[in-house]
């Protein structure tokens, strides 16, 4: 296979990039001087060396610490857990500056059913840092309530459903709570203007 197509291979993988998007990249690329591919590819390479995974809620960073900056946070309320399915729902909340708790990332594999064991051992995970959280980095936390703050769309639902089942087999003394309705349905979190993510996260029960 040439390089354009190998390329365009690539690019197609990404999230939302189809083939002809793909292809533009490619020539886009192409046309680049080579500091400026340069420049790309450490970048990209930068990426993966220097971002870690919080040991706790799995948001990317790049402190010293194997804590993001939320979870090493003082001031930040540990009796509130919020599950998101993705960073960018987490982001999303974070700048309503209306929650003060604790996430936790589900970044679940894209279809349910073919990746059920990752999801498996994922929600294994969220799991064992409710039962434990001192285990991943956290001091002194008391969860007493768990957020369920998925998407409405049929994925979210799903997600919602099997975070409920895991959530209801620990045996400890918390509420679970979602977030009210004002995200249209088929709607992400990542889109929602600040005024309606405030007021589902206000109003959630
Ligand atoms: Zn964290």
């Amino acid at each position: 296979m040439d390089i354009i197509q190998r390329l365009t291979n690539l690019f197609s993988d990404f999230p939302t990039v189809g083939p002809r998007t793909a292809q533009r990249f490619v020539y886009y690329l192409m046309k680049q001087p080579k500091e400026r591919i340069e420049e790309i590819t450490n970048t990209i390479l930068e990426l993966k060396s220097k971002i870690k995974f919080c040991s706790f809620c799995l948001n990317p960073h790049e402190n010293e610490n194997s804590l993001c900056l939320i979870c090493a946070n003082y001031n930040r309320n540990k009796n509130l857990l919020c599950i998101v399915e993705k960073e960018q729902d987490l982001i999303s909340i974070e700048k309503t500056g209306k929650y003060n708790g604790l996430y936790f990332i589900l970044n679940l594999a894209g279809s349910l059913t073919r990746n059920q064991e990752i999801n498996t051992l994922k929600l294994e995970g969220l799991k064992q840092r409710i039962q434990n959280p001192e285990k991943f980095g956290i001091k002194d936390a008391k969860f007493l309530e768990m957020i369920i703050a998925t998407n409405p769309t049929p994925e979210g639902i799903n997600s919602s459903v099997l975070v409920e089942r895991i959530l209801k087999d620990i045996k400890q003394d918390f509420k679970i709570t979602h977030l009210a309705r004002g995200i249209p349905v088929g709607g992400e979190l990542e889109y929602a203007d600040e005024e309606t993510l405030e007021s589902a996260f206000e109003g959630r029960k």
